[in-house]
């Protein structure tokens, strides 16, 4: 099940450059930045209301985001739903012929399991899901 839209996922070039905008001039404060994927993504985290923005940057060209930020730019990236189970949801997902990035879900340094839907499947929306450690 969906619980509710975790997070906004927004390419950016360079972190350091793009908290200009969106901690000191929009105001969003800034709760923490962290390497990813053995240090090949920075991502900063802005929480506001319940959900939370998400800056990612990579520093690998051949990666799925560097060959995104190099055919489209910085921009919105991808949309991030918190859900229950994340296993049925891959099931569900798979069982009506959507295309999965994540077949099975990977582990962030915070202990969340996420995993990611093919854009192709989802109206041309990365979507990636995810399952808080307690839930
Ligand atoms: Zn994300």
């Amino acid at each position: 099940m969906l619980l509710r839209l975790d997070h906004i996922g927004i390419a950016v070039q360079n972190v350091s450059d793009a908290l200009g905008f969106f901690e000191r001039a929009l105001g969003m404060k800034l709760d923490h930045v962290a390497l990813e994927e053995g240090g090949r993504t920075e991502v900063a985290f802005l929480p506001v209301g319940g959900s939370e923005v998400e800056l990612v940057q990579t520093h690998d060209p051949e990666s799925g985001l560097g060959k995104f930020l190099a055919k489209r730019g910085e921009g919105i990236h991808h949309l991030c739903f918190e859900v229950d189970d994340i296993h049925a949801a891959l099931a569900r997902l798979r069982e009506n012929g959507a295309q999965l990035i994540d077949e099975t879900p990977r582990v962030n340094t915070s202990g969340m399991q996420y995993a990611f839907i093919h854009p192709k499947s989802a109206h041309g929306v990365l979507i990636e899901l995810y399952q808080k450690p307690n839930s």
